[in-house]
């Protein structure tokens, strides 16, 4: 199978003719040979995209008001509904995902076009009080041309979160999926052209990161950029995007603790503190690779953790096992080095997980792995894995919890599991992070909750409402009238 670019509501040939191999992680095989953008390619889609806007929003996507963007975000929303499956199998068979969170993927897409079909015709500026004989007022109107970047691990719901809020707000998009998992993304723009989006506001580029995603990030028609992946290549993208003065929002994951103490729920906690870790093998920004447990109930809370991590079961996406493979070959390497690195230096493995029989010696299938009395300054508890590792740390006392818990260079989520309420108050005002689950974790997406980093997990805010702001510029408007 072959796939273009899809640019202007047209499938667009590579300019170079060029394609390259995207893999199925459950066998290694090659997938899909994906358009392999370039310079040329990329430019073909700003254009595309200026012309949609209009020099001054006057073009056939810029001088729609904001309730028909929003039907067209409604068509969307019921247009993924109707491809959920579709969408699911591209996606599980993409990521080497589990069918069913592949599923529960595909439900997210539908709810984000949604949420900002519904926001888009209530984003407004405000009147100012000011001096006597003036009227200020803001106005609040898009960037221009956004450039998306996604990553693999869940192209569907970041693709809702970013370009949803985008084209709500009135932006013209050109989006980079990752070269592993492009699939469900070019589907999307082909279904978003079907419901009557106009050609050019939204358009799909596909290529490597250092090479389309560059060129995207490097292009002087874009007028905001949103990246979700790595740190480092987060650090590129800032820069290039501080060359040409150029606003960026990114999204680089985390490290992110959940902390556990002796009173808390601990029925409840369990399958949460596994779920957050298994999830997507652990491909998650969000994931909780971190579990602090108090002194008093740690040996309780291990072995029950020892029990759960034996039950995982990685196996092919199609019998919806607790995970998938994981998405590439460089990614299956990493985390096996890094498993094998904690183990060199004497950390303990409490226990790991099985791979199915049925799963394939070219997939790349790595257990759930639970490493426990991880101390708080090895690598394992403080760079961002990407897979199936929980590092069990203990701690005695609230404020040493709280030194563990931000002891990190990312910021991104913290979950807090207690019943006392002044506890849980007084801990989650002192996270360093974006997000914060009390006796819960993740509150099972959260598509209207703003989410974020600080630190090494990224600026901005994606979902919610908030994120609209941010594909917004304000402009005060101050009138004298005397
Ligand atoms: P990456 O950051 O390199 O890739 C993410 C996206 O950026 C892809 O679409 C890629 O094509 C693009 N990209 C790569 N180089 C680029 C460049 N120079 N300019 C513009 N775009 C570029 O991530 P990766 O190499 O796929 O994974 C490496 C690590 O990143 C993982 O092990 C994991 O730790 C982390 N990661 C985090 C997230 C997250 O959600 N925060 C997602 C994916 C990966």
């Amino acid at each position: 199978m072959r796939k273009d670019h899809y640019i202007a509501n047209a499938w667009v040939a590579p300019s170079t003719g060029q394609y390259l191999d995207s893999f199925d992680p459950s066998n290694g095989q090659v997938l899909v040979q994906l358009a392999q953008g370039n310079a040329t390619d990329v430019d073909r889609a700003v254009q595309a995209a200026k012309q949609a806007l209009g020099e001054t929003f006057d073009g056939p996507w810029g001088r729609l008001s904001a309730v028909e963007r929003s039907r067209l975000l409604f068509k969307l929303a019921a247009a993924v509904t109707e491809h959920a499956e579709e969408l699911a199998q591209l996606e599980a068979a993409d990521c080497g995902k589990s069918l069913k969170t592949a599923r529960v993927d595909a439900t997210a897409l539908a709810r984000y076009f949604e949420y900002y079909a519904g926001a888009a015709d209530k984003l407004h500026g405000e009147t100012l009080p000011f001096n006597a004989g003036y009227t200020v007022l803001t106005l609040r109107e898009p960037h221009g041309v956004t450039a998306h970047i996604v990553p693999w691990n869940y192209p569907m719901q970041i693709f809702g979160r970013t370009v949803g809020a985008a084209l709500a707000a009135g932006n013209a998009c050109v989006v980079k999926p990752a070269e592993d998992a492009s699939l469900s993304l070019l589907r999307l723009a082909e279904l978003a052209a079907e419901v009557g989006f106009p050609a050019g506001a939204l358009n799909v580029v596909t290529g490597y990161g250092r090479e389309a995603g560059n060129d995207l990030t490097a292009h002087p028609g874009i007028d905001h950029i949103s990246f979700t992946g790595s740190t480092q290549t987060g650090r590129l993208v800032a820069h290039a995007a501080a060359e040409r003065h150029c606003p960026v929002t990114l999204e680089l994951g985390g490290k992110s603790p959940q902390i556990v103490f002796d009173d808390a729920d601990l029925e409840a906690a369990l399958p949460v503190l596994v779920n957050a870790i298994a999830q997507n093998a652990g491909q998650t920004c969000s994931a909780g690779s971190r579990a602090l447990v108090q002194r008093g109930i740690y040996e309780r809370v291990l072995a029950l953790l020892v029990s759960r991590f034996e039950a995982l079961q990685s196996g092919p996406p199609a019998l919806q096992l607790d995970m998938g493979p994981l998405v590439n070959r460089k990614q299956f390497e990493q985390v096996r080095a890094m498993v094998e690195q904690a183990k060199a230096q004497g950390i303990v493995e409490a226990a790991r997980g099985r791979v199915h029989p049925d799963a394939s010696a070219q997939g790349f299938y790595q257990e759930a792995v639970l490493f426990r009395d991880v101390p708080p300054e090895s690598d394992i508890a403080q760079k961002e894995i990407f897979g199936p590792v929980l590092a069990v740390i203990p701690f005695d006392t609230e404020e040493q919890a709280v030194r563990i818990a931000n002891g990190t260079d990312f910021g991104l989520v913290a979950g807090i599991w207690s019943r006392d309420g002044a506890r849980q108050m007084r801990v989650a005002r002192k996270m360093r992070c974006g997000q914060v689950f009390i006796n819960n974790y993740g509150a099972g997406g959260g598509v209207e909750l703003p989410f974020g980093g600080v630190k090494a997990s990224g600026h901005g805010r994606e979902k919610g409402f908030e994120a609209l702001y941010g594909f917004t510029v304000l402009k005060t408007i101050a009138i004298q009238h005397g």
